[in-house]
């Protein structure tokens, strides 16, 4: 057997249906950008191997994902941070012309270039941690042109970077001042002129998938529903934030339109979970967001398990609610604050995290024909990768069959 790269004496965490399935004395054979075969040592087969890299005893695990993030944005919302510190409440800063509106003014005057440059930084946080694929959403625009912007910052990030971007259109993530009154209007753009021009975007530009802010300070599961079965006549798949402040029915809205996630979830009820089941929609849990916001709510974990709901684990990266560009950390939090087990937070960033962008064909497990997307960790267990806290244990990263560091 030919390969362009063979990892041995590696223990392998194959995270296949979600489980560690740990390899003790594994190898890898890579073949261009794809795994080729994985397997015991002993088992492999006679290979020609261009390059090799014996681990002694490195731990692999597939490409970290994070799987919802907000990374590209101007503008600083420390004050913010700060009044809120001193008993501010969001809406009180919100009327002060602060929050999200702040955010979306400063991404609005910047150009792709000024905003991929400033996100480079923070991609750059997130990379350093073994993470090899990254969604991120726009919905700091809040106008066609400007949220046009942001989906071209992040084909120039994809330029520079070799990490994989998912690229999703969050038009509906705020209702923007001006439309603040006539708030059906702003939908009707999304639906009547956004999403047309959006879905004839060229192909590095195109978004991957459609999200909305279903709440009671964004949409209503009304006009959610409205934006996303516009959003399914052009073939996007669809995302949601869903019960963050209270359960209005947006998560079973859009797993009952076959939805790729539902997002947040603190509020969900047993009632919304039947139909996430049939639809395989995944419940991204987001801890450092319910961190910052000191939210007290959890989402049903036990209820998620119970129902085989498969949970992934995301950093939700932005500027207001969750100033947070490490996956790890956010790994460290979902076991800590959500009662997760590390095997199920490593799950929660790998094949659930795949599933979530729905790219678990190709990403997300260590599997013959799955994309070598590798990090190779000097660790001893992979619950170490749950356990620190401002601590990046060290390790090189293979992407697409590629070893970068
Ligand atoms: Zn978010």
């Amino acid at each position: 057997m030919k390969a362009d790269l063979l990892l041995h004496d590696v223990r392998i965490v194959t995270m296949v249906r979600g489980r560690y399935g740990l390899i003790q004395r594994g190898a890898i054979a890579i073949s261009g950008a794809h795994i080729a075969w994985v397997g015991e040592l002993a088992a492999l087969p006679n290979v020609d191997a261009r390059k090799r890299i014996a681990g002694r005893g490195q731990l692999v695990t597939p490409g970290l994902i994070d799987c919802h993030t907000h990374l590209i944005y101007a503008g600083n919302r420390t004050a913010e941070f700060e009044e809120r510190l001193q008993g501010a409440t969001y809406e009180e800063i919100a009327q002060r012309g602060g929050g999200i509106m702040s955010t979306v003014l400063a991404t609005r005057r910047a150009s792709p270039e000024a905003l991929a440059a400033m996100a480079r930084p923070r991609l750059r946080a997130l990379l350093s941690e073994g993470v090899t694929t990254v969604e991120i959403k726009t919905g700091y625009g809040l106008q066609l042109d400007a949220e046009v912007r942001m989906l071209e910052a992040m084909a120039m990030l994809a330029e520079d970077h070799p990490v994989e971007i998912f690229r999703t259109f969050l038009a509906a993530h705020a209702i923007p001042t001006e439309y603040r009154r006539r708030p059906d209007e702003y939908v009707d753009q999304i639906v009547h002129t956004m999403l047309p021009h959006i879905a004839e975007l060229p192909p590095e530009v195109r978004p991957d998938a459609v999200d909305a802010y279903c709440e009671g300070i964004a949409f209503s599961v009304e006009q959610t529903r409205r934006i996303f079965e516009a959003a399914r006549e052009h073939g996007f798949p669809l995302k949601v934030h869903a019960e963050q402040l209270s359960n209005l029915g947006g998560a079973a809205l859009a797993a009952g339109l076959n939805a790729l996630s539902a997002d947040h979830l603190e509020y969900l009820d047993a009632l919304d979970i039947p139909v996430m089941m049939r639809a395989g929609t995944v419940a991204v849990l987001l801890p450092c967001a319910l961190y910052y916001l000191r939210e007290g709510r959890r989402p049903p974990v036990d209820l998620l398990r119970r129902r085989a709901i498969p949970i992934a684990i995301a950093t939700d990266a932005n500027p207001g609610t969750s100033p947070c560009f490490s996956l790890l950390t956010a790994m460290n939090m979902a076991c800590i604050l959500l009662g997760l087990t590390p095997e199920e937070a490593l799950a929660g960033v790998t094949l659930h995290a795949a599933r979530a962008l729905g790219r678990a064909n190709r990403l997300g497990t260590i599997e013959p024909g799955k994309q070598a997307d590798l990090v190779l960790w000097d660790v001893e267990t992979p619950a170490e990768l749950s356990y620190y806290l401002g601590y990046t244990p060290k390790h090189r990263v293979i992407k697409r069959g590629v070893v970068l560091s």
